[in-house]
């Protein structure tokens, strides 16, 4: 061929990766098009299938490949990603229900799962209801013949209640729904969600997945391929899609990720425990903890727990005087999400949330980091010295 001109060049580069090449990270795919050898070649391709690509908004090999770590990871075999944990729950709901259905809720669900509920149910159709999250079995009563789905969520991620997933998954089942479980808190790792009787597995693998509080991303696991084929379409419809180098940045995270889960876990409930001999605190809500609802479903369902728990300040505190607390700590940043290396503290306006919210005083609800324990506590109690 002719010589090429510079512009050309710089589109129809001779450059070819080396021969041979390999390493331990997996290579960043970026592609909007993806090209398709000829034209039977793209009659023939299906967006739906792994085993070949088809437009980047569909997956490229970095996407499909960390897909498939967290099936692994799950117990599962099909993983849709999601560019946030939230947008995985909205895509679980609009490929499963439609007009005229029914789905249920714990009353302690994450408050975005809870507005989207409230949206399908204003606009679109399909009620939303609220179960109590230590219902277990009595879910029965609940049930309605247009249930179709039941959202769980084990533990509610600030009022902390575990629930009974065998119980509810088995009445969700007799009642013809399936059971959709958040497993963010243990990021699959202390709770195998499909052991338990669960349909569907979602993650905010913007938590411990990322570990690095510069990500966000969601994943909806399962085992059946029809069930999976539905999200799938609701994937497609929605436009959902992930950038490879947030995927990378996931990807990246993983590795460690266990060993960063059990020094959270271990750091939380010796912080826990020091604060749980506090009298400024009335209950520890950290599903280790006997104060716990819950805590025996995980003694017998979990192998372990993760950085985030919740305390309850005696009710002769007013909210001036704990948010004086979290204002006081010099440790812990004040905001929402968790599974970085940094701890975090949020108080709660609990009673708004909940129909049924019984504790009179504040919940403060703490994300313990990758910092030495010794250091949070100090910097814990010269807060509560200015409470
Ligand atoms: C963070 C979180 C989500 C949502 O994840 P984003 O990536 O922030 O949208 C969903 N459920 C739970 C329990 C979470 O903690």
């Amino acid at each position: 061929m002719a010589k090429k001109s510079l512009q050309t060049q710089l589109i129809h580069t001779d450059y070819k990766a080396p021969q041979g090449f390999d390493a331990f990270p997996s290579a960043i795919h970026h592609a909007s098009t993806v090209l398709f050898k000829d034209v039977a070649a793209m009659r023939s391709g299906d967006w739906k299938n792994k085993n070949s690509y088809n437009y980047g908004l569909h997956g490229t090999p970095t996407t499909f490949t960390l897909e498939a770590r967290l099936a692994e990871i799950e117990g599962g075999e099909y993983c849709l990603l999601a560019p946030s944990g939230l947008a995985a729950i909205s895509m679980i709901d609009l490929g499963l229900l439609k007009s005229g259905d029914d789905v249920l809720l714990p009353d302690n669900v994450y408050n975005p799962n809870r507005e989207l509920g409230r949206w399908l149910s204003q606009d679109y159709g399909i009620t939303a209801r609220h179960y109590d999250p230590m219902i277990g079995a009595g879910i029965a009563e609940l049930m309605q013949p247009n249930t179709k789905l039941v959202w769980t969520e084990s533990p509610g991620s600030v009022s902390m209640e575990v629930p009974d997933l065998p119980a509810i998954c088995k009445a969700a089942h007799d009642g013809g729904a399936l059971v959709a479980l958040d497993n963010t808190w243990s990021a699959g790792l202390a709770l195998r969600g499909f052991d338990h009787g669960v349909d569907i597995v979602m993650q905010a693998l913007t938590k411990y997945q990322s570990g690095g509080s510069d990500v966000l991303m969601g994943a909806v696991i399962t085992r059946d391929q029809a069930l999976n084929d539905r999200i799938a379409m609701a994937h497609m419809r929605l436009g959902m899609g992930v950038s490879g180098d947030d995927a990378y940045l996931v990807m990246r995270g993983l590795p460690t990720m266990k060993l960063r889960f059990e020094t959270h876990d271990a750091s939380a409930r010796k912080v826990a425990a020091w604060l749980k001999a506090r009298s400024e605190i009335t209950r520890v809500l950290h599903p280790a903890f006997e104060d716990c609802p819950g805590h025996e479903f995980w003694k017998r369902d979990f192998t372990g727990a993760g950085g985030l728990f919740s305390v309850v300040f005696d009710p002769k505190y007013t909210e001036a005087q704990t948010d004086r607390f979290v204002d006081s700590l010099e440790l812990f940043g004040l905001g929402y999400s968790w599974g970085g290396a940094n701890s975090l503290v949020m108080p709660y306006r609990i009673q708004s949330m909940r129909r049924d919210w019984k504790d009179q005083g504040i919940l403060v609800r703490f994300n313990i980091g990758l910092e030495d324990t010794d250091d949070l506590i100090a910097d814990i109690e010269q807060a509560l010295g200015k409470l």
